[in-house]
């Protein structure tokens, strides 16, 4: 689920576009003129904002140079190439010339967000997949069951990955202790992810130092 803007005047499109982006999960807001457009894409709460070019007020392109951060498809009528590659010039993540297919827009929003905030959530690698959200770890598509702290330290060197991590600095980042104690806990740690997840490859031992997640 993603927090969508929609700016575009043609009330008609606007509908069709949120009723669609609602039906698989999305939440939108809908404005149709430029000024507004403006306002509501500063506020930086949307993950991602759909565009039109020719709007009243402010126009498309106006808007875009004052978006930063969050991701764009215009969808707009105006098509010629020089227009596509002003668009994409000025950062947009895609570009959609009217008349569109509504399924390919709902397509191409999947795509962008995939690529951008949205995919922060989960990480994936060999046959494992790692949920931020649920904090949840699947090998082969089955669950394997941390422990919390198994998860934190896992979610720490995924942060860091192919950086060396000592054990002080891991004892520091997952038990947020900082006196060079036992890092023992560490190794242990270590350890058991390595077996539960069958990662001993990719968690590798730096020497005298202490682990590298490497992908
Ligand atoms: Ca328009």
């Amino acid at each position: 689920m993603a927090k969508i803007l929609i700016v575009e005047d043609e009330k008609a499109i606007n509908d069709l576009v949120k009723f669609n982006l609602e039906l698989v999960g999305h939440e939108c807001s809908q404005v149709f003129d430029g000024e507004s457009g403006l306002t509501e894409a500063l506020k930086l709460k949307y993950d991602l904002i759909i565009l039109d070019v020719m709007l009243p007020k402010y126009s498309g392109f106006e808007i875009m140079e004052y978006i930063e951060g969050t991701p764009v498809i215009f969808v707009t009528a105006k098509s010629t190439p020089q227009d596509k590659i002003k668009g994409l010039r000025l950062g947009a993540d895609d570009y959609i010339t009217k008349p569109f297919n509504i399924v390919e827009l709902v397509e191409r929003v999947k795509a962008v967000l995939r690529r951008t905030k949205a995919d922060t959530n989960h990480f994936e690698f060999d046959d494992i997949r790692i949920e931020f959200d649920n904090r949840r770890v699947y090998k082969n598509g089955e669950e394997v069951p941390l422990k919390p702290r198994e998860f934190d330290l896992l979610e720490v060197l995924i942060n860091n990955r192919n950086l060396a991590l000592s054990r002080e600095k891991l004892l520091h980042l997952v038990w947020e202790l900082d006196y060079e104690g036992d890092t023992r806990s560490v190794d242990v740690h270590i350890q058991r992810l390595r077996q539960k997840l069958g990662i001993s490859d990719r968690i590798q031992t730096v020497y005298k130092t202490g682990y590298r997640f490497e992908i």
